[in-house]
């Protein structure tokens, strides 16, 4: 797998201002440690077009991994597999394997008293209708199954908006699938330095990441009260202990060169 991921993040409570998406942050620390680089985010709203427009944005960017979140209810409002089919023009059918998942879900909420009823109405059995030649990710904290589809090089993820549920699939379906085509490695320290003034500290990062080139260097200002400035120092490559010396010969430059530049009182 080539390590470019889109996350697209589907919603109209979002851009509505209703809802902050907490999952995107979420997803980028998880597959950041991974290698992967997420190279857009968008956000679009609940409308078939638009998802399908998102999603072959991302595939002719080059992404190999598109992750969407939200709109996989059983409500008029979730449509992100319509969006996915339309994309691929591919027909949309009821995956039995996700079916079996929906079932069992919704047996388990009623047989432990939290539901009603288990009956597979037909709004329970649109969480298990799927693009053609897509499989779930199997759910055990919520309704909805998520979707696994391979298309146009890229596999496309989409997993249900209600963080835990989206939590739960990614780390227990998603990582280990993905885990076996990566790529590459990615290492980061995060330094803290009792310093005042971002500005003075540009030529000392542009030094450093003269000195140490596959570095890269990010520098930002404590929240307003705390004093002192924070550095991501990370790189990627293929061999895990060349980049973590780099970043930490990266770390060395920097901390020496600040040094000088401390505050003296
Ligand atoms: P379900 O399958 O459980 O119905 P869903 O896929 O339909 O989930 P949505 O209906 O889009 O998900 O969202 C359900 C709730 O999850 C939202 O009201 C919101 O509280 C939360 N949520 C959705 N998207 C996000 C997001 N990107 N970040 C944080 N919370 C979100
Ligand atoms: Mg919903």
């Amino acid at each position: 797998m080539k390590n470019q991921v889109a996350i697209i993040t589907i919603g109209n409570e979002i851009l509505d201002g209703i809802i902050l998406d907490t999952n995107t942050k979420w997803m980028i620390e998880r597959l950041k440690p991974l290698g992967l680089i997420v190279k857009v985010v968008l956000v679009v709203r609940d409308d078939v077009p638009e998802i399908a427009r998102a999603i072959n944005r991302a595939i002719e960017d080059g992404c190999s991994l598109i992750i969407t979140s939200g709109g996989l209810g059983p409500t008029h409002d979730d449509m992100t597999l319509k969006g996915v089919a339309e994309a691929f023009h591919l027909p949309l059918e009821v995956n039995a394997e996700g079916l079996a998942i929906v079932t069992r879900q919704y047996k388990g909420l009623h047989d432990s008293g939290r539901i009603e009823s288990a009956e597979i109405t037909e709004a329970r059995k649109k969480m298990a209708i799927f693009p053609s030649g897509s499989r779930p990710l199997d759910n055990r904290v919520g309704g909805a199954p998520g979707v696994l589809i391979s298309h146009s090089g890229a596999e496309i993820v989409s997993l249900p908006g209600v963080p835990h549920e989206l939590m739960w699939i990614f780390d227990n379906q998603l990582i280990p699938h993905i885990s076996e085509h990566i790529e590459g490695f990615y290492y980061e320290e995060v330094l803290s330095l009792p310093l005042r003034d971002e500005s003075t500290l540009a030529p000392l990062i542009d030094e450093a990441m003269r000195r140490v080139p596959e570095v890269w260097i990010k520098s930002l200002v404590k929240p307003y009260g705390e004093r002192g400035i924070r550095f991501w120092i990370s790189a990627r490559g293929d061999d895990k202990a060349e980049l973590e010396a780099k970043v930490k010969e990266a770390t060395r430059i920097l901390v020496g060169l600040a040094e000088k530049r401390l505050p003296t009182s």
